[in-house]
Formats: structure tokens, C-alpha cells, sequence
């Protein structure tokens, strides 16, 4: 099927964009455009072109499938493609509706006229993948919506509705009714008037102080945007648009879009965007599998998990019945549902009638009986085996045949829950992180016997209340708590070694992590790492389970929610402030353990901790827990405040060198008294160093 329809329409050439889903100008759109503009104009009797999209409309700009490949550079490249547009002898209008973003839009630029619905949404979003628009967006917009506004939109990537540009030189007309016959009434009125090739390019940007302007923007937009380099460089090729000709303004555009794309931050963005389309697909389960309709959800339990689980489905629209054991645990959870919702109230982002509308969607229940109908019930009742039994027994019996049974468990074993009922296929693991209607990460836990399409229905209903869904095979912890642990065990070691709790922290919040982890710690509470470690060491008598944590603890310095732990803070302040008394139980703790404390420096401490995660990453993907490395990344990105701009861990990883990280590796793992079974490079990580592969090129075996 041909990706452009040519049609004569009275005299009009109307050329029609036609590659699902969102028109993308791969290769083979872009040749089929200029030779449709070459045959319009060789043929006498069509006077004007209509370029006008179809399915979700006008175009959404490059073809992502393309990325990387040698497709992507072939000729006609998009340059030339609006090149041939800008120099068509006859009128060619863009008629555009629904989504002109990216080169989409630039395309309607380049050409001599515009016209859209009011709806239409238009947008340059490259500064989200740390690149700029650079076929032109950034010389030909502020021509037309003026500097200030061209700005706005350029460097916050953020679309724009045509309506809220209406009346700038961007739009020769919005037109409402059939966008085609609007444009082609439109083109034969431009050859009424003689057939007029206009040019954005020969426009001028008119703003008084513009210098001064441009100034108040580099420094804004700097301190905003640090570390990413795409928003300054937003800011300069706007300030060649200004003060260059048109030609130089390309020519600069050109070079500061090459930096960009050279540059690491833009290829971790990259990366990233990547990962999330990846992340959908699952091993062996086609695409086009048919999900089950998920219209009524169940949740069991209303405490944290539940109440935040809650609103991520009444957020969606989706109404939800939510069970609780007595009616006090009831109403607690629904008024600290109501409360959560009144911060957003407070600023603005949500008005006291869409409060009240999305509370409408909770039905409260002390009945089982009331979950009957629902498609899709999420347990989040205490992290209990026996109760999570009696719980599941309970779904069993009472919820309809081929719903959807998810557990929110956050270690205990899926497969076992699963075979607490007679119908293991539908059920599945759906790890929300806290707090659950902020967190967009939701690791998607495949049982043993989770049926294909109970996966599937899961992951779309994760993509209709807006997470970033990734799928995990069973194991302690998951991907991220099992590679958080290492990343802990990692720090800790750096502690007995010599490190203090701010040292380490602040060099890896200067790495880029949101927080160090002594402040996570002390957010999450010392008092779960201490209860496990307790019931470890029963379990396990030899091993050696000591932590500081638990000293911490034993002196009731449970962290933030006590006003002390690895840090103290001051009352109704989150602020973590160094504590001398916690110095002294370290060094108590290192005499304990006959350790001379050494220097450790801040390079050390970012390897080691880093290199911990890549090391449990490369096991993680090897064992097919996680499908891919990318997934890995974006469990760690979006769920421990790893730095985006580095990419991931596995990504990071893979940008340092597998044999750098090998190598390092071992070191650490020969040094006298060093857990060897710990730092020993993964098996995967082994092999690919060897073989000069990265995390990245990895299928594994397991893989379609
Ligand atoms: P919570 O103690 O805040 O809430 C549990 C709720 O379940 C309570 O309101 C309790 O009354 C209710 N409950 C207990 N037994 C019940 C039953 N038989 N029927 C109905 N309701 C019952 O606990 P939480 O932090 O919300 O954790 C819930 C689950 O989510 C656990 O499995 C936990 O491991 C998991 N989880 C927690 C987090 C977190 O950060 N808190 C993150 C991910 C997953």
C-alpha cells in the first residue's frame, strides 16, 4: 500500500499522507512526497498541492522505526524533502488536523501556506529526546508566532492547540466543517489571486529589544535546564533566527542539532524513549493478542498501597470497589484518599467538582460478595502470607470466572499466591510503588502459569492509567528492590570502610540520584530492613546480618518518621542534618567488626554503588527476570530517582564499558576480605565484555 494517495481535484493536486499510525516521514514517505510534488508541477493543468494527513492527523514527524538506521540519513532526508516543498513553482498549502509535531510541523512550515481546525495540536518536542527541531523549526516559527512564543514552545517541547495560535501569521485561515473541502476552497481562492508562493523564510522576526530578551532567556533557561545542554542550544539557533539571514540561522541550526545529537544526554533521552516503546512488547506474546475489557476494578485493602491504587483507577475514570476488613480501616482509608486529593485542590491542578466526581467512582465495601462483577481485583492487604491466603481463597470463590486476580506484594512469592487459588492463569503481580497514584512505575509480575492474555490486559490497562508498565519474572524482590538491595549492601560496606552517611550520599545525589541512599533509608523507615534482617538471622544462625541500621533502630532512630536516623531533623522538617551521635555508633560498629577505618573517595563510592546495580542488572536480565536491559533501566529511572540523562544503570553501564566494569569488578572483589560471591562480574557481564558487547545488543534467550 502506497504510504501517499495523489489526487487531482479540480485542477488541485491533493496529496495525501497516509502511513499509519501518526503519517511518520520514514524513507518511503519522504521519496513519494517529492516525486508527488515533481508531478504536480510538471502537469499544467493542476494549478496548486494540498498536503493534508489522515488516521490521527497531519503527521507526527520523524519515523522513530527508522532511528539509528541508515534509512534515517538516505536521501530525500526531510531537509530536502521541505526544501522541495519551500521551492514548488505552484501553491502548496498544509492543511492540518489532529497531531503536526516534530517534522511534521516543520514540513507545514516550509510550505507557502497553512490552514487547520481549531483542534489541531502543534508542537516541536525534540528538547525532550535533548535535541532541537533541525529541519528548520527553530528559523521558520519565530516568523510566524513571534520570538517569545516560539521560544516557549521550542524549549518546553509542549504542544499548542491551533486555537491559542490563531490570528498569527502561522494560519491563513482555521477553518471548521471538512478540513478538505476548507482547503481546497482555500487553494483555489490562492489561484484566483495568481497562484502566490510565499516563503516563511522571507519573513522578519519583529520584537524591540530582542537582545535583551534573548539574554533573559540564556540565563533562565541555563540555570532551568542544568545539566541538559538542548534548551540553551534551543535559545542560540532562536538567537541566529534573529540575527542571521535565513540561510546562516539553518546553517547554525544544523551545527548545534549534530552537538546535540553527539551529545551523551540526548542519546540517554534517546534511550530512554526507546526503552518505553520496547517495554510493551512481551516475550512471547504476540502484539496483536486480544486483551480482556477491564471495566470494574476491585481493590482489597485501603491502606497506603490501597488508597494510592485507588486513585491511579478513579483517575482514569475507571470506578473501583474498594474492601476493607472493619469500618474504621474504611473510612480511614477513604478520608486519607480525600486528603490526598485536596493537596492538588490546594494548587489548583484540580477543581472541587472533578474531586467530588472522581470520589463518585469508590464504592466502599465490607462485603466480598461486592467484588463480583469486578474485571480486575488488586490485593494490597498486609505483606502476610496467610493473610494474602485467605484473601486470594476468598477472590476465588467469589469474583467471576475470567477476571483478573493481581497481587500488590512486594516479596512474597506470586507463584505461591497463585496456586492459592484454582486459577492460577489469571492471576499476576502488580507492583505499584509509593506513593502509588504519583509513582508511574508498575512492575508487572508474570507467574509461573499467568496466562498470556492476562499479561497482556494488564499491561494495557497499566498504558490507560498512565504507567510505564514493565514485566518481571518472580524472584525476591522483583528488578528494583532486588537490584536496591545490592545498591544498599554497596553503601553500607562504604560505611564500615571508612564513608560517612553525608559523603556518601552527597556523591551520589552529585552523580545525579535523586537522593543518596542513608536519606532514602530514612525516608522509607530503618524499622523493615531491621525486621527482616531479624527474622534472616533466626532463620539462618551462621550468617552475619549485622547492620547500623539496626543499632540506629535498637536506639529507636527509626528515620524521618521519628526525627532521626542516619541524619536527625528538625521537627516538621525533612531537611537531613549530620549527627555526630550517629558517627560515634559507626565507629563503635567498625571497632566491633576490627575494621581501621581507610580513606574513601567519591569516585570509589559512585563505582562501587553503581557498579553493584549493574552487576545485579546483568544477573536480573541473564535469568530472564527482566526481559531486556532496557527494562531494567527503566525500572531504575523511574522508581529510584536514577539520573535520566545517564540513561538507566545498564545503559550507564554499557557507555563506561562492559570490560571497565568488569574489570573494576574484580578488583573489588579480590581485595582481602571482600565478598567475593558479591563482586564477582556477573556471567553476562563477563561475556559481553569479552566479547565487546554491550548490555544493549543483548536478546537473550528467552527473547522472540
Ligand atoms: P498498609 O498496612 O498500609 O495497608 C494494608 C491494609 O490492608 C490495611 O488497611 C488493612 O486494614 C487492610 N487489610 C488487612 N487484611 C485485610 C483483609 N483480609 N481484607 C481487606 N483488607 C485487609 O500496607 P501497605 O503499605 O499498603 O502494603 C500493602 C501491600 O502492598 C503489601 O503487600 C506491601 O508489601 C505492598 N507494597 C507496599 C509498598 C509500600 O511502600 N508501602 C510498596 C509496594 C508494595
Amino acid at each position: 500500500m502506497s504510504q501517499l494517495h495523489f489526487e487531482a481535484c479540480d485542477g488541485i493536486a491533493v496529496l495525501r499522507l497516509d502511513n499509519p499510525p501518526v503519517n511518520s516521514f520514514g524513507l518511503e514517505l519522504r521519496t513519494a512526497i517529492v516525486a508527488a510534488l515533481a508531478r504536480a508541477e510538471d502537469d499544467p493543468a493542476l494549478k496548486a498541492v494540498v498536503l493534508i494527513g489522515s488516521g490521527k492527523g497531519f503527521s507526527g514527524g520523524a519515523d522513530i522505526r527508522e532511528f539509528g538506521t541508515p534509512k534515517s540519513y538516505a536521501a530525500p532526508n526531510l531537509l530536502m524533502v521541505l526544501r522541495a516543498v519551500e521551492e514548488c513553482a505552484k501553491p502548496v498549502i498544509a492543511a492540518i488536523n489532529g497531531i503536526c509535531m516534530g517534522g511534521g510541523f516543520e514540513l507545514a512550515l516550509a510550505c507557502h501556506y497553512r490552514i487547520a481546525t481549531a483542534d489541531a495540536q502543534l508542537g516541536l518536542p525534540e528538547v525532550k529526546l535533548g535535541l532541537l527541531p533541525g529541519a528548520g523549526g527553530t528559523q521558520r516559527l519565530p516568523r510566524v508566532i513571534g520570538l517569545e512564543r516560539a521560544l516557549n514552545m521550542i524549549v518546553s517541547g509542549t504542544p499548542q492547540r491551533a486555537e491559542q495560535l490563531r490570528g498569527t501569521p502561522l494560519f491563513d485561515a482555521i477553518v471548521s466543517g471538512d478540513l478538505l473541502a476548507g482547503a481546497l476552497e482555500f487553494a483555489r481562492g490562492v489561484v484566483r489571486d495568481g497562484g502566490i508562493t510565499r516563503r516563511v523564510r522571507d519573513l522578519k522576526i519583529k520584537m524591540p529589544n530582542a537582545e535583551a530578551y534573548l539574554q533573559f532567556a540564556r540565563n533562565t533557561v541555563k540555570a532551568v535546564a542544568a545539566p541538559y545542554p538542548a534548551p540553551p542550544a534551543c535559545v542560540e539557533a532562536l538567537a541566529a533566527a534573529v540575527k542571521e539571514p535565513f540561510e546562516a540561522g539553518m546553517r547554525r541550526e544544523r551545527e548545534l542539532f549534530l552537538t546535540l545529537m553527539a551529545s551523551p544526554e540526548s542519546a540517554a533521552l534517546r534511550h530512554i524513549f526507546q526503552a518505553e516503546r520496547a517495554a510493551s512488547h512481551i516475550n512471547g506474546v504476540p502484539d496483536s493478542l486480544v486483551t480482556r475489557p477491564i471495566k470494574r476494578v476491585g481493590v482489597v485493602g485501603a491502606g497506603t498501597m490501597g488508597g494510592g491504587i485507588t486513585m491511579s483507577f478513579i483517575n482514569a475514570g475507571l470506578p473501583v470497589t474498594l474492601l476493607e476488613t472493619t469500618r474504621e480501616a474504611l473510612d480511614r482509608g477513604l478520608l486519607n484518599i480525600r486528603r490526598n486529593y485536596q493537596g492538588a485542590l490546594r494548587k489548583g491542578s484540580l477543581t472541587e467538582a472533578s474531586l467530588e466526581q472522581r470520589l463518585a467512582l469508590i464504592t466502599p465495601t465490607l462485603q466480598y460478595e461486592s467484588l463480583h462483577e469486578a474485571d480486575l481485583v488488586v490485593e494490597a492487604v498486609f505483606e502476610n502470607l496467610e493473610v494474602k491466603r485467605k484473601v486470594f481463597e476468598k477472590l476465588d470463590e467469589i469474583v467471576k470466572r475470567g477476571a483478573i486476580l493481581a497481587s500488590n506484594t512486594s516479596a512474597l512469592n506470586l507463584d505461591v499466591i497463585a496456586r492459592f487459588t484454582k486459577r492460577p492463569k489469571d492471576v499476576i503481580g502488580l507492583h505499584f510503588f509509593s506513593p502509588a497514584n504519583v509513582m508511574r512505575l508498575l512492575e508487572v509480575v508474570r507467574g509461573a502459569e499467568t496466562a498470556n492474555d492476562t499479561l497482556a490486559t494488564a499491561m494495557a490497562l497499566a498504558k490507560t492509567i498512565g504507567k510505564i508498565a514493565v514485566v518481571s519474572g518472580v524472584c525476591d524482590g522483583f528488578i528494583g528492590n532486588r537490584m536496591v538491595a545490592r545498591y544498599g549492601m554497596a553503601a553500607h560496606d562504604l560505611l564500615v570502610a571508612g564513608a560517612l552517611p553525608q559523603q556518601i550520599d552527597a556523591a551520589l545525589q552529585n552523580f545525579g540520584m535523586a537522593m543518596g541512599p542513608f536519606r532514602m533509608a530514612d525516608l522509607a523507615g530503618l524499622d523493615i530492613g531491621w525486621a527482616i534482617r531479624k527474622r534472616r538471622a533466626a532463620e539462618f544462625p551462621d550468617g552475619d546480618f549485622s547492620n547500623v541500621a539496626d543499632i540506629l533502630c535498637e536506639a529507636g532512630r527509626f528515620g524521618q518518621k521519628t526525627g532521626s536516623g542516619f541524619y536527625r531533623y528538625e521537627a516538621g522538617a525533612r531537611d537531613a542534618i549530620p549527627d555526630p551521635a550517629v558517627t560515634a555508633i559507626i565507629e563503635r560498629f567498625r571497632e566491633q567488626k576490627g575494621v581501621v577505618p581507610r580513606t574513601v573517595t567519591d569516585t570509589e563510592i559512585v563505582e562501587r554503588c553503581v557498579y553493584a546495580l549493574i552487576n545485579e542488572g546483568a544477573r536480573i536480565v541473564d535469568e530472564g527476570i527482566a526481559q531486556r536491559s532496557s527494562d531494567v533501566d527503566l525500572v531504575y529511572l523511574n522508581g529510584y530517582g536514577f539520573p535520566a540523562y545517564r540513561g538507566g544503570p545498564m545503559f550507564y553501564g554499557d557507555n563506561v564499558g562492559l570490560l571497565t566494569v568488569a574489570r573494576a569488578l574484580s578488583r573489588i572483589a579480590a581485595v582481602p576480605g571482600a565478598d567475593a560471591a558479591f563482586w564477582t562480574p556477573a556471567p553476562l557481564l563477563t561475556r559481553l565484555a569479552r566479547e565487546g558487547k554491550t548490555f544493549s545488543e543483548f536478546r537473550g534467550s528467552s527473547s522472540t
